[in-house]
């Protein structure tokens, strides 16, 4: 293909543990010893990664992943290859998220169950000044389902949907949202392991293009304070024997007991899966009342308010939506994360409270303490401190991960702590 494309680079991708991307160009010549894994690369000026004495590690490329960046011309074109992280005597490397999403799947696979993703990736776009620098501004008053001319992302947005189905991608919808330059694509469900390599490549599809329309697309989950954050809904279902786990036309509301034990699972690991799903210190100012994302851990098939929400849909298209996640997260390690979850839930037969169908933003403290509706955690410090003490959680991500993974969010806990903020000068300068 690389041959009959003229492709005459490849880029070979893959995630450090915070899951940015990263890469490592070959021309085609050098193809087929990478798909040998025989390419190596330095693994200590990786995040996450390993210490310098043990630093030489392999690309193992996934040839299904194999594809041509539409952007680029037609001639000399380039194309990507996801890849797995090696060390040199062929043992799969701990740091790799891509494993830690395969391992968990092979664990689900070994109870007879495969899992489906989609996710709904939120994001802004904003105006770019004359040094090229991002902005916060958008120029654009449109809202939720908004057309042009109110909306100037419309053009970018149109674009990035056609390089990402060029891209195989299937599009299912894309639409403005509700803040003033913020605009969501969703695309159809795929087995998780292609749901996480996607979501990983959407965002650098949409950057890219936004880069092109003079935009900076950002998937900072709280760019703005007093308007919506971007979330990543998750839809996740399992299939056993080719049909839909959770799906059970005489189970209460049509759901068979295995989605309530998965739902019973992500509900008693909410807490401690946060860390993962919402990484950053922005993240926490996402979840709070009044726009749109979860603060309560709840479940309910009638309302949007609580953490998760059961779709209308049956059938094949039953599935769970965890509305917590952001697209900051680490696809890999959040996907992976929420399946140890639901599968414990499964295993130890967990009872999912029942569900919450009243709006709880309404609801104060007392009330929301006497239906026992607990809180997702306030801020990133709370959650890594959560995370610490979740051995099934710890036990999806293993203990690489999870060490390098809690120093260096504590890390940037501690730089944002003690930084003074703008908010500080503005409260307290003259008050005090
Ligand atoms: N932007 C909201 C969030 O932060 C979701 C809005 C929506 O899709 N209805 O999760
Ligand atoms: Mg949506
Ligand atoms: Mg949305
Ligand atoms: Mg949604």
């Amino acid at each position: 293909m690389a041959q009959e494309k003229d492709v005459r680079f490849i880029r070979l991708q893959f995630t450090d543990i915070f899951g940015v991307l990263k890469n490592v160009a070959i021309p085609p010549h050098q193809l087929e010893k990478a798909l040998d894994g025989e390419l190596m690369f330095d693994g200590s000026s990786i995040e996450g990664f390993v210490r310098i004495e043990e630093s030489d590690m392999y690309l193992m490329p996934d040839p299904n992943t194999f594809v041509i960046f539409p952007w680029r011309p037609q001639e000399g074109s380039v194309a990507r290859l996801i890849c797995d992280v090696y060390h040199e005597d062929g043992t799969p490397f701990a740091g790799d998220p891509r494993q830690v999403l395969k391992r968990v799947l092979a664990e689900a696979g070994s109870m007879g169950y495969t899992m489906n993703v989609g996710p709904e990736c939120e994001f802004f776009l904003f105006h770019t000044d004359e040094k090229g620098q991002p902005t916060l501004e958008t120029h654009d008053k449109a809202g939720y389902f908004d057309l042009t001319p109110v909306d100037l992302g419309e053009n970018a947005r149109g674009d990035m949907a056609i390089a990402l189905e060029n891209m195989g991608f299937e599009i299912e919808e894309s639409h403005h949202e509700v803040a003033p330059g913020q605009h969501e694509i969703d695309f159809k469900y795929t087995d998780a392991l292609t749901a996480a390599d996607s979501i990983v490549t959407f965002k650098f599809v949409v950057r890219t293009i936004a880069q092109r329309h003079g935009l900076h697309a950002t998937f900072m989950p709280k760019p703005i304070f007093g308007i919506n954050g971007s979330g990543m809904h998750t839809n996740q279902s399992l299939f056993k024997e080719g049909k839909n786990a959770f799906y059970d036309p005489k189970g209460p509301l049509e759901l068979s007991e295995t989605a309530y034990f998965y739902l019973g699972g992500l509900i008693q690991h909410a807490r401690h899966m946060t860390a993962i799903t919402n990484p950053t210190v922005n993240s926490y100012k996402r979840l709070v009342p009044g726009y749109e994302a979860p603060v309560y851990i709840a479940w309910s098939a009638k309302n949007r308010s609580p953490l998760i929400r059961i779709p209308a849909k049956r059938g094949v298209s039953t599935r769970i939506e965890m509305r917590n996640p952001d697209p900051s997260c680490n696809p890999y390690l959040a996907i992976a994360v929420m399946l140890k979850a639901g599968l414990d839930g499964i295993r130890n037969k967990t009872q999912a409270p029942p569900s919450i169908d009243g709006n709880i933003s309404e609801m104060n403290e007392t009330e929301r303490i006497a239906q026992g509706i607990p809180s997702l955690p306030g801020s990133l410090r709370e959650a890594v401190t959560d995370l610490e003490k979740d051995e099934i959680i710890k036990e999806a991500l293993g203990s690489h991960i999870v060490e390098k993974y809690l120093e260096a969010k504590k890390l940037e806990w501690d730089q944002y702590r003690t930084r003074i903020t703008q908010w500080e000068i503005e409260e307290y300068l003259t008050k005090f």
